[in-house]
């Protein structure tokens, strides 16, 4: 069996080592005949831009959790797995909760410039409510990691399907969700659906002094939107991770605006000591005509 392995030029020394250890018995190459491979291991950046002479493909394995970039290329007839991987949920259920007690504890109220500021005590966990849009499995690792704490979490998701711990509303409620959304973490795919979601109507809909953390996608929020409610404190603040451009141009208003904290696309890797025991148990599933897990609904581009 020959894999072939298409990602950006400096992924191939991180993640070969574990590849080739987690499926020794499949042949793992960077170029080659396309009609000779039988399964293809994908991240945005690498050369593939014409999937239809892999003929023989039985699956195309994201290593990203997110697909926007291949879901719509039209050649992509093969079934096509998004990245479920338990360290890239730890991942971005630590970035979350990390920025939303920074939020909850009022960390930025504190300046060493011999004032002793009193009176503004945080309530306790369990009185703050913590919204997160997404209930897949980022929304819901964070929201394990956060009920742990003892915040009160009310989830929207596309379905609104239960979640344990969690009040979850289909995408329908979003309205009424935001308005009681005191620290939002936003954990949605790019779609079309979900694309400036979070527009100039709904960010007024915020409670004053809401914060948004989005290490989601930087398409659902319409960034002039948002600078435009922080210049009136509605959201009081937004940690970004993602942005509709990347690397965010140095002369983004983001960089220089006070209440913007901008982190890399950072706050989830995916780790090869994790995600490439995945990825081979799935291409083990696809080449022996088992059902692929994790597969991406093309309809819905998630
Ligand atoms: P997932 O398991 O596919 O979950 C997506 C969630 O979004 C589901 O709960 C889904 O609802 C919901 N959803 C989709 N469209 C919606 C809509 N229009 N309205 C409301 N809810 C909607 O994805 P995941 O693994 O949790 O990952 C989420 C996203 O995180 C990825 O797509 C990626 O963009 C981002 N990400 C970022 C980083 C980073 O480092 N910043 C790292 C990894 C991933 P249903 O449950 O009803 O289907």
């Amino acid at each position: 069996m020959k894999v072939r392995f298409s990602a950006r030029e400096a992924a191939w020394a991180e993640w070969a080592p574990a590849l080739r250890a987690a499926l020794p018995e499949m042949e793992l190459a960077r170029e080659g005949d396309p009609a000779a491979f039988d399964a293809i291991i994908y991240a945005p950046g690498g050369d593939i831009d014409d999937f239809t002479p892999y003929r023989r493909v039985k699956l195309v394995q994201s290593l990203w959790a997110g697909v926007e970039r291949i879901v719509t290329n039209p050649t992509l007839t093969q079934p096509l797995a998004r990245m479920v991987d338990p360290g890239l949920a730890r991942g971005m259920a630590e970035y979350c909760t990390g920025w939303a007690l920074r939020a909850h504890l009022g960390m930025d109220g504190y300046a060493q410039d011999g004032r002793w500021r009193t009176g503004a005590v945080p309530p306790l966990a369990p009185e703050r409510p913590v919204t997160i849009l997404g209930m897949g499995e980022l929304g819901r690792a964070t929201a394990a990691m956060l009920g742990g704490i003892g915040f009160p979490l009310t989830g929207i998701s596309a379905s609104g399907h239960p979640v344990p711990g969690v009040t979850v509303h289909p995408v329908a409620a979003l309205d009424a969700v935001l308005a009681e959304a005191q620290i939002l973490i936003c954990l949605l795919p790019d779609t079309p659906a979900t694309r400036d979601l979070l527009d100039a109507r709904r960010l007024s809909l915020l409670p004053e002094g809401a914060w948004i953390i989005n290490p989601g996608r930087g398409t659902l929020i319409d960034d002039a939107a948002l600078l435009a409610g922080l210049d009136q404190g509605r959201p009081a603040h937004a940690v970004l991770d993602v942005f509709r451009t990347e690397p965010l141009p140095a002369d983004h208003p983001f960089w220089s605006h006070p209440a913007v904290t901008v982190t890399p696309h950072i706050a989830a890797e995916t780790r090869p000591a994790t995600a490439a025991p995945v990825a081979a148990r799935n291409l083990r599933r696809a080449l022996s005509g088992q059902p692929v897990l994790n597969l991406v609904n093309r309809a819905k581009g998630y």
